[in-house]
């Protein structure tokens, strides 16, 4: 039976739903409302083809799903903390992936005699989407740091990733010129091998390049499933994830200032990381400051910049940030945020934290634009942040963010870290800018430490 012309209209109005949410998700302003209207668009398409009269078969088992899913992903998306929404990303996005290449596996052993355009179709979602789930898996064990997040590189991993990459093209001509069970269980295994190979060698720096990429592989996968399933709404939604995870990625290669390929191959050709000095880093002076010290230098400063990174969203200290910004430039200082594109563990990570705090839109500057300020900065006040002003990034050939460009903390006449400790952040490596004589350290959880300096400045 083909589509009723009103669940047809329904789906129109769903796309264009999709359409509206990514133009929603565009601004930390209209992202919530941008988010209902996807999830609105999502939800009007299912109860349509539950009403539209299509025959379904084992509606019960599709009811229990659906409802399964639905307080799993609930649950889950209420439970996980900020700082945590990268992994659930990562993981719903290789559910996404696998589900894609489930269902054209389940329309093929349902019509195997499927040809031309739909068998091709089916082969390419059976492809990309198994790839895009073991990698996803791979991506959430590094985010989670269930495994280590550092590029993993097999003795004679490129050579190895290009021959299951070969077996997996060859695998998909096969089932395309002469479909049979052997063929796909070669296609779907390959695939899911090469997803793992892909991602181990990425880390650091680049893990959120390759969720973005791997994201746009689960758009292309559920396009290519809609061709399969006859479904426009699939693939208008497939080709709005595909294109705009593209897009972003590029995006985000650009202002890493890398190319994609040094992204996703660079660790094959990089020497092996000096590892980290956290042992030898141990044994090395610092110079700590207490919040009395902090308040004393940031009170008589002309001009702060404030750096946030990823301790600033696990210790939720944006408001009280933001409560010693308003208290400085009271006081006349010249205050600024140095927002950079892969700060914290998701991109706009710190946008969204500001905007939450209500951190007024002029006093964010994106990396290009607040650069040259440090040098003119009296102090660099870095919260929380490690990796996006570590100067082996620039430095360091054997580093594994070296080529990141980073925040030039290290030009500002002084720079304070507000850390917990002298470990490192995500990359793993240690930061020489520590241990700079120009560099104080107050130690203590960055929520805590702020309140602190935040009464000694009112105090002044
Ligand atoms: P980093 O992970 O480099 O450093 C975070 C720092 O915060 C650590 O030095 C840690 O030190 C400190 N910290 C943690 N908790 C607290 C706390 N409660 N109070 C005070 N300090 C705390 O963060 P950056 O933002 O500098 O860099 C982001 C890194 O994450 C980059 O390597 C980036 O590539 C990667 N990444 C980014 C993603 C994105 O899309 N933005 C996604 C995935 C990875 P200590 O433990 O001593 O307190």
């Amino acid at each position: 039976m083909s589509t009723p012309t009103w669940v047809a209209a329904v789906n129109l109005v769903a796309a264009v739903c999709f359409i509206l949410a990514l133009k929603g998700l565009s601004s930390p302003r209209t992202a919530r409302r941008g988010n209902l209207l996807g999830a609105l668009g999502a939800a009007v398409a299912t109860i349509a083809l539950f009403l539209s009269g299509i025959e379904l078969q084992r509606v019960g088992i599709i009811v229990a799903a659906v409802l399964l899913g639905s307080v799993v992903g609930a649950v889950a998306a209420r439970r996980v903390r900020m700082t945590q929404m990268p992994q659930l990303v990562a993981l719903l996005n290789g559910v996404g992936g696998g589900a894609a290449g489930l269902v054209a596996i389940a329309e093929w052993l349902r019509t195997p005699d499927l040809g031309g355009l739909a068998l091709l179709a089916t082969v390419l979602t059976i492809l990309i989407g198994w790839v895009s789930f073991t990698g996803s898996l791979v991506t959430f064990l590094k985010l989670q740091e269930l495994m280590t997040t550092r590029p993993v590189v097999l003795p004679a991993g490129r050579i190895i990733t290009i021959v299951v990459a070969a077996g997996a093209v060859l695998a998909a001509a096969w089932m395309v010129a002469a479909p049979s069970g052997a063929a796909l269980a070669a296609l779907a295994a390959l695939a899911a091998v090469l997803g793992v190979l892909f991602v181990l060698p990425v880390g650091g720096a680049d893990v959120p390049i390759v969720i973005s990429l791997l994201n746009a592989f689960t758009g292309l996968s559920v396009a290519a499933s809609g061709l399969v399933l006859d479904n426009v709404l699939l693939l208008v939604a497939g080709t709005l994830v595909g294109a705009s995870g593209t897009l972003l990625t590029r995006m985000m290669a650009t202002a890493m200032g890398r190319p994609l390929a040094s992204t996703l191959f660079g660790a094959f050709t990089a020497t092996p990381a000096a590892g980290s000095t956290t042992a030898a880093a141990a044994d090395r002076p610092v110079r700590s400051a207490s919040p009395d010290d902090v308040a004393v230098m940031l009170g008589y400063a002309r001009k702060v910049i404030l750096v946030p990174g990823y301790g600033l969203a696990v210790a939720q200290a944006q408001h009280i940030l933001r409560e010693l910004a308003d208290l400085l430039s009271a006081r006349g200082t010249e205050v600024m945020y140095a927002i950079h594109p892969v700060a914290g563990r998701m991109p706009g990570h710190m946008n969204v934290l500001l905007a939450e705090a209500d951190v007024p839109y002029d006093q964010l500057r994106e990396m290009e634009a607040v650069n040259p300020e440090f040098g003119t900065a009296d102090i660099a006040l870095v919260v929380g942040a490690n990796d996006v002003v570590n100067p082996a990034a620039r430095d360091d050939r054997t580093a594994p963010i070296y080529g990141m460009p980073i925040l030039a903390v290290d030009t500002a006449q002084q720079v304070v870290f507000l850390k917990r400790s002298m470990r490192p952040g995500f990359s793993g490596i240690d930061n020489a800018l520590l241990f700079d004589p120009r560099t104080q350290l107050l130690f203590g959880d960055a929520k805590t430490s702020l309140a602190k300096v935040v009464s000694a400045v009112s105090a002044l």
